[in-house]
């Protein structure tokens, strides 16, 4: 199936719909995960189902150093590389190559810059990141663009945004004469039995599709005195283009960019360029006011945000989909979300505590393990604390999601 987006309910600024893509629907606001290296550190693949993840978050810079795009194409794309039949959306490299400040070098072509992890230097622009994104194979991919530094000067930020949106026309130009060349035709399909089918080609994979949907036979409509009529002809499975609306902080160059992405067109509008270093107040004063100048009937993704409350926040703003390695780079550091606030597990005052980490939340962690245990396997560097605290965060913002879908 071809992308959609589907609203379902509104209340005030806020937005409940469903996304829905060649990887399965996605239930909005959602909280993405991120899976920086074709993994959500610690957890597998299976808990992230438990957990209701319906949508992970890839890194084509990382993904593009190692294992490399081309090895991942051969193994089908993404989702059947890490064995995810859910959807997935890949960023476009672009952030990551503009946080390596001393090993880049930007020109209207692209950047140049050195891998973080042997030296070797790469290219990476519009045409390489539409390239890599199409080769991995993600439901939702973006276009490439300048993460503006913070603070910018009215010039500086205003040449930047011009520039993301000649990056932006090269993006779709480049999406649309490529993106039949995406590796789904590899795809292992999951019925909704939960049984995984290998299906091998593109052929296939339509065939099965028909076949799950059991359409009546010829001879049980011929008998109800209805004509028979063939299957449409399916349209073949589709990745979706964001187009990423910059500006800096200036509300004007904000709206501008809005107008001018809107115009080339994309399936979905992301707002880039916050939390890079800019006070939370400013961040949401932004975030409102672009909100505006974005279409009500397409997606809006706001990159690389927040805190358990921001992500409320923002959702109640009118904001459909966020993703922040905060949930899980703060459990690897021990710091876990409660509903009664932030546990800081190290501390030796749950030395002896039997309870639980959160008695509201229903996770597999808190349903089973005490704070005792949990402080005991940080204190010790335990693999395992990584891995229990990782499964709690993410539930917990899960959790939140849900509430605020409820809610609307
Ligand atoms: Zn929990």
């Amino acid at each position: 199936m071809s992308f959609a987006f589907e609203i379902e309910a509104t209340r005030e600024r806020a937005r409940k719909g469903r996304l829905l893509t060649a990887h399965g629907a996605v239930q909005t606001p959602v909280f993405m995960p991120v899976g920086t290296q074709a993994t959500v550190k610690g957890v597998p693949q299976d808990v992230l189902e438990e957990l209701g993840v319906e949508i992970l978050l890839g890194n084509t810079y990382h993904l593009y150093l190692r294992p490399g795009v081309e090895q991942i194409r051969k193994l089908g794309g993404l989702h059947r590389f890490m064995s995810w039949p859910r959807a997935i959306l890949t960023d476009s490299g672009g952030f990551q190559v503009f946080s390596l400040s001393d090993l880049r070098k930007v020109t209207e072509d692209g950047v140049t810059f050195r891998s973080h992890l042997d030296g070797s230097a790469h290219f990476l622009g519009p045409e390489q990141a539409m390239e890599a994104q199409i080769g991995l194979g993600a439901d939702v991919i973006m276009a490439f663009d300048e993460c503006t530094e913070y603070p910018a000067d009215a010039e500086r930020a205003r040449s930047s945004m011009e520039m993301t949106l000649r990056w932006a026309e090269r993006s779709k130009q480049y999406f649309e004469e490529h993106n039949g060349e995406v590796p789904w035709g590899h795809q292992p399909l999951r019925l909704r039995s939960g049984q995984a089918l290998a299906v091998s080609r593109q052929e296939d994979l339509v065939r099965v599709v028909a076949d799950v949907h059991s359409r009546p036979k010829p001879a049980e409509l011929r008998s109800a005195g209805r004509a028979w009529r063939p299957a449409p002809t399916q349209a073949a499975p589709t990745q979706a283009l964001f187009g990423i609306v910059q500006g800096g902080m200036d509300h004007a160059l904000r709206k501008e960019s809005a107008e001018r992405t809107i115009e080339i067109g994309f399936d979905g509008y992301a707002i880039g360029g916050l939390s890079v270093g800019e006070p939370r107040g400013l961040t949401r004063e932004i975030v409102e006011g672009t909100i505006q100048h974005l279409p009500a009937d397409k997606p809006r993704y706001l990159m690389g945000v927040g805190t358990p409350e921001e992500i409320v926040e923002y959702a109640n703003l009118g904001i459909d989909m966020m993703d922040c390695v905060l949930p899980t780079r703060a459990a690897r550091h021990g710091l876990l979300f409660t509903s009664e606030g932030k546990v800081s597990i190290k501390q030796a005052r749950y030395a002896g505590d039997e309870g639980s980490l959160d008695p509201n939340c229903a996770c597999r962690v808190c349903q089973r393990y005490s704070r005792a245990y949990l402080r005991h396997l940080y204190a010790a560097n335990e693999v395992l604390a990584q891995v229990l605290n990782t499964i709690h965060n993410l539930s917990f913002y899960l959790d939140t999601m849900r509430r605020v879908r409820h809610s609307i």
